[in-house]
């Protein structure tokens, strides 16, 4: 495995390669969710690219971006195990310029859910994943379906822009509790974390709902609300695809999401149905 922080040098190294490149790009402190983007990049490409960059862009001010979990070496075994080629590990200076051209979030998805409790959160996401995607160049990128919202919101990017890359969605993993992990988890305390349970459970519970034949939106919602009872939610919606409101759960078409605070820790996850 190399590992390189200078974009040229890995776009030369990578012209150099041939066949297939798989990339999942990180902000590090990983866990087994970004193992299995690695695994399935592993199993579908010829080579395969991971970036870890904690993006100071995409950090309100106030927010954890100091504190943010850095686990380096042990980050650089985790992805020499999993079997990477290029461990891409850039410094913001080299990545951001003075007076730069912007890409910014659009105004109606970037700012609801997540982007209404984080305004100008996805303008800071979508500008470095349009960097680091030109940097690499890959065939296949891989993202989370748990940030579900940012997952639509690429590939948003990829369509409009015409860019050239596949992306490859990734089921959410979860711990044995059913948490979905997180590299935010490593801030909750024992008794946070069994707040926290409450979460998954709320989802859980309106899959059980669907799953007997209750699709009205409203009346799902409500019993998530209860469940999470008394966490500060920040919001529990149910879209579609499209990420926009519906009245009714269409199977195989929408999604429920859930950002929920436990502490001063936003958590988010989601199902797709
Ligand atoms: P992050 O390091 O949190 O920016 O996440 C990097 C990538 O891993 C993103 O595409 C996330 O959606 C994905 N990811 C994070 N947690 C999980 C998880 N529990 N299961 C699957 N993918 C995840």
């Amino acid at each position: 495995m190399k590992i390189i922080s200078n974009a040229l040098e890995l776009k030369q190294e990578l012209r150099e390669q041939n066949g297939t490149i798989g990339y999942v790009p990180t902000m590090g402190a990983l866990h087994e969710g970004h193992i299995a983007l690695i695994k399935e990049a592993r199993k579908e490409n010829k080579v395969v690219v991971v970036s870890i960059f904690v993006n100071p862009t995409q950090f309100l001010a106030g927010e954890d971006l100091n504190r943010y979990p850095r686990r380096d070496e042990a980050d650089k075994k985790i992805c020499e195990l999993a079997g990477v080629d290029f461990l891409f590990m850039p410094h913001a200076e080299e990545l951001y310029f003075d007076d730069e051209v912007k890409i910014a979030a659009p105004n109606v998805r970037g700012y609801v859910l997540e982007g209404a409790t984080r305004p100008g959160h996805f303008s800071g996401v979508l500008r470095v994943v349009m960097k680091l995607l030109n940097i690499v160049n890959p065939t296949n990128a891989y993202f989370g379906k748990k940030d579900a919202q940012q997952l639509n919101l690429i590939e948003l990017m990829v369509k409009q822009f015409f860019m050239d890359v596949n992306i490859v969605p990734i089921d959410t993993v979860r711990d044995s509790d059913g948490l979905a992990l997180s590299s935010r988890n490593a801030y909750l305390s024992k008794e946070q974390r069994q707040d926290a349970l409450k979460i998954p459970k709320s989802l859980y519970r309106a899959s059980q709902m669907v799953s007997r034949g209750i699709l009205d939106v409203e009346s799902i919602k409500e019993n998530i609300v209860d469940v999470l009872e008394p966490l500060e939610i920040a919001y529990v919606e149910i879209l579609n695809r499209e990420f926009e409101v519906i009245e009714s759960v269409e199977i195989g078409k929408s999604v429920i999401l859930v950002e929920a605070l436990v502490g001063n820790t936003r958590l988010l996850d989601n199902v797709w149905l």
